[in-house]
């Protein structure tokens, strides 16, 4: 199985702990008010499609990255490749964040019917759950974008009281090739895009 890829960017600072290397997944059917990556909700075109083992390779060979950070789009519809892509990583002794719309409870009550859900839990080390409020705007979390989200710490790799979770959030601006990526904190960035 192929993952559809919206965005990828091989060493951030402001989509999880320390530098990651960071996978947008295209398609999301949450479509939340405000989310700040609409052009990311179509499932099936847009971005590339990309085998999660040649990804997983590329996320390897990045020299001086923490881990990976899977957000979207919606990690959770597309979860055999995102599966797939954290296992290998992880296997390769780097950390997974995962950032989706679904709550935990409602990726608990899919996994009945979608093992694959389980099987991206089972690999992430931090999961931000929860939809998106634009009216709630989060400004003591870093990398949390609204109040109602949870940051669940699912394995010894990070604590919640470790201070780079509780500084300032960032945004980040790239020109590669001529083509101009933001990334980063939804309200900043949407500013941003908006210009
Ligand atoms: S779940 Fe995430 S990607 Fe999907 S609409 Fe909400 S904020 Fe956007």
């Amino acid at each position: 199985m192929k993952l559809r890829v919206a965005q990828q960017v091989k060493d951030t600072e402001a989509e999880g702990p320390g530098v990651r290397y960071a996978v947008w997944v295209q398609g999301c059917s949450l479509r939340c008010p405000g989310c700040c990556n609409p052009e990311m909700f179509v499932h099936g075109k847009g971005g590339v499609e990309l085998e999660p083992a040649a990804l997983a390779a590329e996320v390897l060979a990045t020299p001086g990255i923490e881990g990976l950070s899977v957000l979207g789009g919606e990690p959770f519809e597309q979860p055999e490749g995102v599966a797939e892509l954290c296992r290998l990583v992880k296997a390769a002794g780097k950390t997974v964040m995962v950032y989706s719309g679904y709550t935990l409870d409602e990726l608990r009550a899919l996994v009945k019917t979608t093992p694959a859900v389980q099987a991206v839990l089972d690999t992430a080390d931090l999961l931000l759950d929860g939809r998106y409020d634009a009216t709630k705007p989060e400004t003591t979390r870093r990398w949390v974008g609204s109040t109602n989200q949870t940051l669940h710490f699912f394995t010894d790799a990070y604590r919640p009281d470790d201070p780079r979770f509780w500084t300032s959030n960032t945004v980040e601006l790239r020109l590669e090739r001529g083509k101009l990526t933001i990334n980063g904190w939804p309200a900043p960035a949407d500013l941003l895009r908006a210009r």
